[in-house]
């Protein structure tokens, strides 16, 4: 049951028919691991640990840099040079007392995330390099967790959600089964914008909220925002038969 000061809390999340208290003792019962505390991380941490989800893993080995604070909104001058897996566990646990936070200072590996993936409900996939999300979506699959999986470059963001525990769900490895028809990920060379990381972040959390509340969250289709069009386009996947992580001949 939730406590009152929890029914006060999050009750304009409660008169919400699709999340109600159910849906709001799901929250506090879940554990999310978010693999990169960066431009995407800072505010779907932020996001998920508002919403009263109970336990946040986070995941970064990076530290903070000053070209990093424009859009990474939780660190400031004073945490240059500081691990963000840290630096944001410490100001969430400030803000959020009641939300358990765990950080994970390395950058995820194959070890790390067969010790995690089984404690948790659902990943997202806020990293920003091709091998780490090839590791998070095998990860997933092989554990059977869901994956939100998110992404910007420049003015332009993309989201979608797996799902492995629904054999028709197609995995990133269907989308991208190489890492040269990947979308380059680079804002060193390309550069990014904030809002368009809060905009794919917002996606993300809306859609592990949804997945973890019992709600329908869309699987298989890859949802593309254009931030100087200010349009979303929406394209279906297939899951490969051929894929080397999800499909039959694996
Ligand atoms: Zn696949």
């Amino acid at each position: 049951m939730l406590t009152t000061q929890e029914q006060l809390k999050y009750s304009r999340q409660i008169m919400l028919n699709k999340i109600g208290q159910q849906g709001q003792m799901a929250l506090r019962n879940a554990k999310v691991l978010i693999v990169g505390v960066g431009g995407l991380g800072n505010p779907a941490s932020l996001y998920l640990a508002a919403a009263g989800v109970g336990t946040l893993y986070l995941a970064d080995g990076d530290t903070i840099e000053l070209s990093n604070l424009p859009r990474q909104i939780q660190f400031s001058e004073q945490d240059l040079n500081k691990n963000k897996a840290d630096t944001a566990a410490e100001k969430l646990n400030q803000q959020f007392p009641d939300c358990h936070i765990e950080a994970i200072d390395e950058m995820l590996d194959q070890e790390l995330c067969d010790y995690y993936l089984p404690q948790v409900d659902l990943v997202l996939d806020c990293s920003d390099n091709i091998a780490t999300r090839y590791l998070i979506n095998q990860a997933c699959v092989t554990h059977k967790v869901p994956l939100v999986v998110g992404a910007a470059t420049g003015f332009d963001g993309q989201q979608m959600v797996i799902d492995p525990r629904d054999d028709s769900s197609a995995c990133y490895h269907c989308l991208f089964p190489s890492s040269e028809k990947a979308p380059a990920n680079n804002c060193q060379t390309i550069g990014i914008l904030g809002p368009v990381l809060a905009i794919v972040a917002g996606m993300q959390t809306l859609q592990a909220i949804k997945l973890l509340t019992g709600n329908k969250a869309q699987i298989n289709k890859l949802n593309l925002f254009d931030g100087l069009s200010n349009q979303w386009q929406h394209f279906t996947m297939k899951k490969q038969k051929t894929c080397t992580v999800c499909g039959e001949k694996k």
